[in-house]
C-alpha cells in the first residue's frame, strides 16, 4: 500500500505496479473510515495524504 498527495499519485501508482505487478485500486482517503490508522503523509514529499493506492479488495 502506498500513500500519496495529489501531486505524487502518479509516482505512487508507478511504485505500486513496479512492486506488485498488478494494477492498483485508488481510494480517496476521505472515503476511508480507517483513515486514522493509515499513514497520514505522502510517502514522496510528506504532504497530507490524499490518495491510498492499494490492492483491490474483493
Ligand atoms: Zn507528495
Amino acid at each position: 500500500m502506498f500513500t500519496a498527495c495529489e501531486e505524487h499519485i502518479d509516482m505512487a501508482i508507478d511504485e505500486f505496479i513496479f512492486t506488485y505487478e498488478e494494477p492498483p485500486e485508488l481510494r480517496l482517503i476521505e472515503e476511508l473510515s480507517v483513515a486514522d490508522d493509515l499513514h497520514s503523509k505522502c510517502q514522496f514529499c510528506g504532504a497530507p495524504t490524499k490518495y491510498i493506492v492499494t490492492k483491490e479488495v474483493e
